[in-house]
């Protein structure tokens, strides 16, 4: 693994035992799957059975009571080791709107079993076909009928619908042009996909040029009991964009793990090939974009570290969150890359690995949120620009 300097509180026995546990997952079982575009359940299992997923869950409920950055190093670890979290990722943060919002009957009847892996959520359902990044927009609608809601719409994108019991919904409760504000009348929900099913939800997965297990997602007439409503009724646009923080850190420290997993396997491969009588690594054509990505690399490690530790201050970290996303993002791009120039022809084979981590980092310059959007981000809330939509 790429040598560095340790950061304080870096955890270094989760991070060694993640590291363990992923060496029983090596490239061909990544392929496999990869192929079939199939879950890794025997992976995700063994990670939600050594508690690496409940880390963030208060002890008083089952988890490790951990720390962000505790998270940070399991995710960043996964990715370093050539595995792929986005199978799991979700199950980490998605219950931070239990937590932080769910009534204290939610919390003790969800917040344990998830814990424990009985119960998963792994999927969180905002993004519509319609609307887009303009969440706001959304159209699906879940209106009240005595004590339940009844749910029509459609998500897209909805990764892990299939590998997952709970979903955390965000749908309009009153029509957008009954409210103020468009942020207001939206609602957010917990939904037991297990009873939904077939029960007014449907589930359609997307074959995309990586194995993510996205789905699209279809309410017709689908009745959620009033108690699932997470928090106020009308204020879940402020419930889902309190847990984007946390998201868009956890997506960055997987993106510097992936930058560390391409500028490892670029290193070694430069080192071992050899062509017109030398190792390729001894060109400065091979070395110096090996070089370049990992100071850039570890330039955006530090953007993640401050906004882990702005995060775990209770310090506002908007910014930094969307400034380490984007930064982290860019990094593991480049580095796949290099990573694929390097090995030449050999990049392409599916044998070994890169082409396949090429295409799952590729997402990150879109997903959770784009690149564009985090530039508007900065433009509006930290330079003062005009907003520009
Ligand atoms: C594999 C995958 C998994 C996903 N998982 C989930 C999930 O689990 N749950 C979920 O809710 N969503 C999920 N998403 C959705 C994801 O968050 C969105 O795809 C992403 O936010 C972009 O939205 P969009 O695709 O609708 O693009 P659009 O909003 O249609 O935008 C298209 C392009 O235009 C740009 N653009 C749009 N408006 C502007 C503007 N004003 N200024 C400049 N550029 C602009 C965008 O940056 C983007 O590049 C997933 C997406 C993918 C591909």
């Amino acid at each position: 693994m790429v040598e560095q300097q340790a950061f304080v509180g870096d955890h270094a026995e989760i991070r060694e035992e993640v590291r363990k546990l992923c060496a029983k997952y090596p490239g061909q079982y990544w392929r496999d799957l990869d192929a079939r575009r199939a879950y890794p359940t025997e992976f995700v299992s063994e990670l939600t059975k050594s508690g690496f997923l409940s880390v963030l869950i208060p002890e008083e409920f089952g988890g490790s009571g951990l720390g962000l950055s505790a998270a940070a190093a399991i995710l960043e670890t996964i990715q370093a080791s050539g595995c792929n979290g986005a199978a799991c990722h979700a199950q980490l943060y998605t219950m931070g709107t239990v937590l932080r919002h769910g009534s204290p009957a939610q919390k003790a009847a969800y917040l344990p079993k998830i814990a424990t892996g009985e119960l998963r959520l792994q999927a969180f359902g905002v993004t519509e076909p319609t609307s887009g990044t303009d969440t706001t927009s959304l159209r699906t609608f879940a209106k009240r009928d005595g004590d339940e809601y009844v749910v029509n719409g459609q998500k897209i994108w909805t990764s892990r619908a299939e590998h997952s019991d709970l979903m955390v919904l965000l749908a309009r409760t009153t029509p957008r042009d009954q409210v103020r504000k468009k942020t207001e009348g939206l609602s957010t929900f917990l939904v037991d996909m297990r009873q939904a099913l077939d029960n007014g939800l449907t589930i359609r997965p997307i074959r995309t040029m990586m194995n993510h297990n996205s789905c699209e997602v279809f309410f017709e007439d689908m009745r959620i009991p009033a108690e699932n409503r997470i928090g106020e009724e009308g204020k879940g646009f402020r419930y889902i964009l309190s847990g984007m923080n946390a998201e868009r850190i956890l997506i960055a420290a997987e993106c510097i793990g992936d930058a560390k997993w391409f500028i490892d396997t670029a290193r070694d491969y430069a080192r071992e090939r050899h062509v017109f009588g030398r190792a390729i690594g001894q060109n400065q054509g091979i070395q110096f974009p090996i070089a370049q990505v990992y100071a850039r690399m570890r330039a955006a490690e530090l953007m993640v570290r401050d906004a882990i530790s702005r995060y775990e201050a209770a310090l506002d970290c908007g910014a930094e969150a969307n400034m380490a996303k984007m930064l982290a993002a860019d990094a593991s791009w480049e580095a796949a890359n290099v990573c694929v120039q390097t090995h030449g022809g050999f990049g392409f084979a599916e044998e070994y690995d890169v082409e396949r981590k090429f295409r799952e980092t590729r997402l990150y310059q879109v997903a959770p949120i784009s690149t564009n959007l985090i530039l508007s981000y900065i433009a509006e809330h930290v330079l003062d620009l005009p907003r520009s939509y």
